[in-house]
């Protein structure tokens, strides 16, 4: 940024239109928005654009904020609620009737689509030319229904210094005197987002790219306010894995699925998104904190990012390695079958061998199930199958020979196991993998030697012989 925009306070804000939940690109929108006001030491703010009354329903608003809650990123001062603003609007709209900046249009919606058929019949662009603009009601339009426009300049161009696309122009007689107030006196989108911005006192606005012929409007508005004008930064959106434009198929849910449905964490989708379309040379496990050190509107891609599941995966295997055995042991514990607290301590002590297999919480939650699982223990197929009769004759061995261990430590364990294996001339996996089936009913698991320690002896031997008895 310029040592202008640096002396400024900046103030960002992540505006979503609660018609749904909170979706990949939105939220990967508002943590642009959050990094690139903390980053610059601002403010960075939540407003919902309820104005669509229909389709705006409590249950997406809420959705919506358990969705920032759960990555960090609600604003730093309650939400603004745009459909509580209306009143403001209005009076914004006035002030620039008053000034002459808009007019009152009477084009009645009859008139408006006999040119717009006129102007597709002589295959020209229709571009909306009110003879309103320059001519004042008479008493004949007393009581009509009109509508508030905005008399954009129709001469020179427009130019937005974009911080992600750089410099763009548009011709000004390419943009109509588009709406501001209906004719049942409510705010325009268009306005409403003008008028918020400047009140919240917004300096940089990144969202999507959808919104570049938005802010050409929103530009002479400014303009007409007198208002300063906010830097830009419009962010491309995000892309399948084959190129195409991201949809449910391709993994566009709601943050809450990512959490519910995929187990993930929210460090995890954190460093995701921000990957997403934003880098720092190849770093690729970027904390938030070094994150907000990091980011700067520089870093965001010109090109649309494609969204990579089995990146997201990988990412997320690595923050459940780094998370805390205490938390991820609370994360999954009911869906691991751990109830009383001495089942989520013996799940918080098994944690270091559990996480370092799994990739998602769902999947450490099924490798932690055979903890608490009674007996005798129901055999998965693949483990049923490694039970034959040799196998049960090795378990008998084994049996023994734990049965014998003088401390019930994992050193001693496979001491013991592999000293039966020796004598009996069978290679390890000969014992352990009937072990594993035995204590975990299961062909996977972590290492057996852990298992048996995490078990205790009472509880394996119980298991193992559990097993042996099934071969009678
Ligand atoms: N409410 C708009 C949306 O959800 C965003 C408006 C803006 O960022 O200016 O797409």
């Amino acid at each position: 940024m310029s040592a202008s925009e640096t002396a400024q306070k900046v103030v960002t804000r992540f505006a979503p239109s609660p018609t749904g939940y909170l979706h990949i690109g939105g939220a990967r929108t508002a943590l642009f928005n959050f990094l690139f006001a903390r980053h610059h030491g601002g403010q960075y703010l939540v407003r919902i654009e309820d104005t669509d009354k229909k389709r705006s329903t409590p249950e997406a608003i809420e959705a919506i904020h358990d969705g920032l809650d759960w990555l960090g990123l609600l604003g730093d001062e309650e939400p603004v609620f745009q459909s509580q603003r209306a009143g403001r609007h209005a009076e914004v709209a006035q002030q620039l009737l008053d000034k002459g900046a808009a007019y009152k249009c009477y084009l009645t919606s009859e008139e408006l689509t006999a040119r717009r058929e006129a102007a597709q019949a002589a295959k020209k662009p229709f571009r909306l030319n009110s003879e309103w603009r320059d001519c004042q009601p008479g008493p004949e339009q007393e009581g009509q229904p009109f509508v508030v426009r905005l008399k954009t300049p129709n001469e020179g161009e427009s130019v937005i210094e974009d911080m992600v696309q750089g410099r763009i122009s548009v011709k000004n007689d390419e943009i109509d005197d588009f709406i501001l107030l209906r004719s049942d006196g409510t705010p325009t989108y268009m306005l409403a987002v003008v008028v918020d911005d400047h009140d919240m006192g917004v300096t940089h606005i990144l969202r999507g790219d959808d919104h570049l012929n938005n802010a050409f409007r929103q530009l002479p508005l400014i303009k007409a306010m007198g208002w300063p004008e906010p830097t830009y930064g419009h962010v491309p959106l995000i892309h399948g894995a084959d190129g195409a434009k991201l949809s449910k198929r391709h993994g566009a849910l709601g943050v809450d699925a990512y959490r519910d449905e995929m187990g993930l964490l929210p460090e995890a989708v954190f460093n995701y998104l921000l990957r997403l379309g934003w880098g720092h040379g190849d770093e690729e496990i970027i904390s938030r904190t070094r994150a907000i050190e990091l980011f700067d509107a520089g870093g965001i891609g010109k090109s649309p990012s494609r969204f990579d599941t089995k990146k997201l995966l990988n990412l997320n295997g690595h923050y459940i390695r780094e998370a805390d055995n205490a938390r991820l042991a609370e994360l999954v514990a009911a869906e691991a079958g751990a109830s009383s607290d001495e089942d989520k301590a013996l799940l918080t002590r098994a944690m270091p061998e559990l996480k370092a297999r799994a990739r998602d919480l769902h999947e450490l939650a099924a490798g932690a199930t055979f903890l608490f699982k009674s007996r005798p223990l129901q055999m998965e197929e693949k483990a049923a199958g490694l039970l034959d009769d040799e196998a049960r004759k090795n378990l008998a061995l084994a049996h023994a020979a734990l049965s014998d261990v003088p401390r019930w430590e994992i050193e001693d364990v496979e001491s013991a196991i592999r000293e039966v294996a020796d004598q009996a001339e069978l290679k390890l996996g000969k014992l352990a993998q009937p072990l594993r089936a035995a204590l975990t009913g299961s062909n996977t698991s972590p290492g057996i030697f852990d298992v048996l320690a995490l078990l205790g002896r009472e509880e394996s031997l119980a298991r193992i012989a559990d097993q042996m008895r099934n071969a009678e």
